[in-house]
């Protein structure tokens, strides 16, 4: 390492959960497209961050869906505000804070007589716990980090969002091959969409 200090460095996981919940909605030659518009898809979705469990399943995913999807709508408002220069709104933190409160939970000792042990469980709502996980990542990116860097991508047939971690700090789009040609957008599209994709299956923690 040098010593520029022009970025510093960041817990990558806890900033992508947001980004990559944001990015589940994508324009496709400005048609938009979601990556987790159902119960199952929303649940691999969660399961390959670690954030629900194996016994939850599709249906009760489902059952919460408009909580997430309102959920990402606010962080891309929050996000896009913030891209243009502006703070969040005061009703947007609200909103914001409502999520991380609904996610609170606690742990409770229980004894197994079958097993004959103790075990630790977490009682609470495990999808408004991953709800807050997301809301809680985007409050942590804009408490500690250079909130200057979020962007929206400048393609208007992509708006990713996405962190400028360059050194001079004036990255206009979320990729410079793909959408920095927009000449080239459809054909690169798969291939970074695959790229993503693997990323996000080897989980953020
Ligand atoms: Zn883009």
């Amino acid at each position: 390492m040098n010593d520029q200090h022009d970025t510093q460095p960041e817990p990558v996981g806890e900033r992508e959960l947001f980004l990559d919940f944001a990015n589940t909605v994508e324009l496709s030659g400005g048609v938009a497209q979601d990556h987790v518009a159902d119960g199952s898809s929303l649940r691999g979705w969660l399961r390959a961050r670690g954030l629900v469990s194996a016994r939850t399943p599709a249906s009760a995913v489902a059952a919460e869906l408009s909580g997430f999807q309102d959920l990402r709508a606010l962080v891309r408002e929050m996000a896009a505000r913030q891209a243009g220069g502006r703070s969040p709104t005061a009703r947007q933190v609200q909103r914001l804070n409502r999520v991380l409160r609904e996610g609170v939970h606690h742990h409770e000792l229980r004894y197994d007589a079958r097993g004959g042990r103790f075990t630790v469980g977490q009682v609470g709502g495990e999808l408004p716990q991953a709800r807050a996980a997301i809301a809680g990542a985007l409050a942590h990116y804009l408490a500690d980090h250079d909130v200057d860097r979020l962007r929206v991508c400048a393609n208007d047939g992509c708006r990713w969002l996405f962190v400028d971690a360059s050194p001079t700090g004036r990255r206009r789009w979320c990729d410079m091959r793909v959408c920095g040609n927009r000449a080239k957008v459809a054909r690169h599209r798969a291939k970074v969409a695959r790229h993503r994709a693997r990323r996000g299956a080897t989980g953020t923690g």
